[in-house]
């Protein structure tokens, strides 16, 4: 897939922006704090409907404004698709409207009507960070590729947050209510656990396998499903009986914590270097390394699930790599249709072929 034009209005730092990227490898350059990032995260919302860094929709309107619009074109496998995101900000709130060829659809029918793999800096953290930096990657991947997953992660959070609230008494308790809750996270659950344990078998393999190459096989990465409730085997029944079992089992124990304690919203991706976990036992170097080749993975799955090569943006990533790990990892994804890179300066060894643009105070201009 490849977008043809992206237009900004009141995006952030941005008043007005239309940009015709190229087919191919798009670079933008430019000094700190001129709008590189801004603009892929909002390329980033055209594919995923969020912003890959703020909660706070009120952030990407363009400070003492109202409204930001996000529009871009696309040419998907489908043919062409016309893609716009409105944040609307008045006294009270922030709403958040999408279009699809000028209807406007709910946010379940825009996601994923264009696909994104971002990598940011912050991804860095993959490895050492916290297991929520890891079930952000399979959500994001996951809800982008599959509308059920999303429709059953939101109805898994929507009764996790209910019974949340009547545990730590901000609601009465109630156990017909708390009965119902609990068997919409078993159905709502086992969804997105038998989703994710498919994907990582993808993912693992791609990522394992890029790993082997690059360090030549003398180093196992190693990437495992580690769900908070285990299961014996990836089927509905399965999945079901174990997590039922598991909420029965700590029903007492959630009642004297006043929380939730089991469940998907405590999964986590295991990474083991040579049968080690890598966040305690490798190097800063192994755990970069092994980032890159679960970045490569997710590019890889995601092109392969739906037979078309997803948007791949690049926000300053490449400057934070040494220069083998930044050549390994675009070899890794051994070819993309459309990738959107920012940098400080321009990176050695582009293609001729890449389009360059400069960013400075948010406006972008061919150089
Ligand atoms: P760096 O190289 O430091 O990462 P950058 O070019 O990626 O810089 P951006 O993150 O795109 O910089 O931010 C550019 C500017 O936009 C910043 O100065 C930031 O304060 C400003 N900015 C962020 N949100 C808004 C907003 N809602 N309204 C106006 N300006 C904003
Ligand atoms: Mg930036």
């Amino acid at each position: 897939m490849q977008l043809t034009r992206v237009a900004l209005s009141n995006f952030r730092n941005y008043a007005e922006l239309d940009l015709e990227p190229a087919p191919g490898l798009n670079v933008f350059v430019g000094q700190n704090a001129q709008g590189k990032s801004n603009l892929l995260e909002a390329i980033a919302m055209l594919g995923t409907g969020k912003s890959f860094r703020t909660n706070r929709d009120i952030d990407l309107v363009r400070e003492g404004l109202e409204l930001a619009v996000v529009c871009g074109d696309a040419q998907i496998r489908a043919g062409i698709v016309h893609l716009g995101c409105t944040i609307a900000k008045n006294a009270r709130s922030t709403r958040k409207t999408y279009t699809i060829n000028g209807q406007g659809v709910r946010y379940a029918r825009f996601l994923g009507s264009i696909r994104v793999v971002t990598f940011v800096p912050a991804d860095l953290q993959l490895v050492g960070g916290p297991p929520s930096l890891r079930r952000a990657l399979l959500n994001i991947a996951l809800a982008q590729e599959d509308r059920t997953y999303y429709h059953e992660l939101a109805r898994y959070q929507k009764a996790l947050q209910q019974k949340a609230a009547m545990l730590r008494g901000t609601v009465a308790f109630d156990t017909d209510l708390l009965a119902i809750y609990d068997h919409t996270l078993v159905e709502a659950g086992t969804a997105v656990m038998l989703a994710r344990n498919h994907f990582i078998s993808e993912l693992k393999r791609e990522a394992e396998r890029t790993h082997a190459q690059w360090t030549g096989g003398a180093e196992r990465l190693e990437i495992t499903y580690a769900p908070n409730v285990p299961f014996e085997a990836p089927t509905v029944e399965a999945v079901a009986d174990a997590f039922g079992r598991r909420l029965r089992q700590v029903a007492e124990a959630e009642r004297l914590r006043r929380s939730t304690l089991a469940g998907p919203h405590r999964d986590d991706l295991g990474l083991a270097l040579d049968g080690h976990p890598l966040a305690a036992y490798g190097s800063q170097g192994q755990q970069r390394t092994a980032v890159l080749a679960l970045k490569v993975a997710e590019y890889a799955v995601m092109r392969d699930r739906s037979n078309e090569a997803p948007l791949l943006l690049l926000d300053d990533v490449l400057s934070e790599l040494d220069r083998e790990r930044a050549a390994a990892f675009l070899a890794g994804i051994g070819g993309y249709a459309q990738a959107f890179v920012t940098a400080t300066h321009l990176p050695d060894g582009l293609p001729d072929a890449a389009r360059r643009f400069e960013i400075a105070r948010a406006t972008v201009r061919p150089c």
